[in-house]
């Protein structure tokens, strides 16, 4: 789906991406993991470019991304940012309807957009006309990811949505997110700071380190042949929280 080739990224001087090259695969999930800081963000914003590479090419489904498809890419995109950014002024329907709005569905096609979605997202139909403060966390990622599907894109990104969430919350979530993703069978590119998360969720891991991939794969993988020290480290630094992987301790 994504064809990553060579691609750098410098903020004045950081290097927020080395070299990275990447492949992501159509019709699975995808977890970029890393400490904060390692490019996660920019990698996901880079795959639409809304970060362009200094160096380097991103294909999006064969077609180099450029300034004269790019729109038309991220319509094919539904794009959840980290911590959410709903806007306060917009009750949750008025969120999720945005861009059907601009595009000008009428009014009865987008409700029952909505309403599927509210079904699907496990999101209480009668909450929809509240405004964000008027709703807890886990129920505004729900908001958050309606909005994303709206347009029913080929491809979604979520770029820490479990984040902020108390652990109740989070693995509710976590569960709903794991069907969700099944049931769409869409192309998922997930980013998360944990490595239980990203391995219930993913089919692949992309575990990254100062703007580099360093080993990709799944966790039984990262667990047996951990591609260097900073690898071993990292799981090391998770392991208590991570499903009963029978790692000597
Ligand atoms: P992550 O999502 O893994 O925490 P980011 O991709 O957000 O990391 O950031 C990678 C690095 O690039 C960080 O050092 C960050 O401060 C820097 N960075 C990201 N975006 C910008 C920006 N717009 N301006 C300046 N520096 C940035
Ligand atoms: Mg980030």
């Amino acid at each position: 789906m994504f064809r990553l080739t060579g691609i750098s990224k410098r903020y004045a001087q950081v290097c927020a991406l080395d070299n990275v090259s990447l492949d992501i695969a159509p019709g699975q999930t995808t977890v970029l993991i890393g400490p904060s800081g390692c490019g996660k963000t920019t990698l996901l914003r880079a795959l639409i470019g809304l970060a362009v590479p200094d160096a380097g090419n991103v294909a999006f489904d064969g077609d180099t991304v450029c300034e004269s498809n790019v729109l038309a890419i991220r319509r094919r995109v539904g794009y959840v940012v980290q911590d959410g950014g709903l806007f306060p002024h917009l009750t949750a329907r008025q969120n999720i309807q945005l861009m059907a709005r601009y595009l000008e569905w009428n009014r009865a096609d987008r409700d029952a957009r909505t309403a599927e979605l509210a079904a699907l997202s496990h999101f209480p139909a009668d909450c929809l006309d509240r405004y964000p403060l008027e709703l807890s966390g886990g129920q505004n990622q729900r908001v958050g990811l309606m909005r994303a599907l709206m347009l029913d894109p080929e491809v979604l990104l979520l770029d820490e949505p479990l984040g902020a969430l108390d652990p109740m919350i989070r693995f509710e979530l976590q569960q709903d997110l794991r069907e969700i993703f099944g049931r769409l069978g869409k192309t998922v590119v997930m980013v998360t700071h944990d490595l239980a998360e990203a391995a219930f969720l993913g089919h692949e891991i992309v575990l990254m380190r100062d703007g580099q991939v360093v080993q990709r794969g799944r966790l039984g993988d990262m667990l047996q042949a951990p591609a260097d020290e900073f690898v071993a480290r990292f799981i090391r630094a998770q392991r208590s929280h991570l499903p009963n992987t029978g790692t000597p301790t």
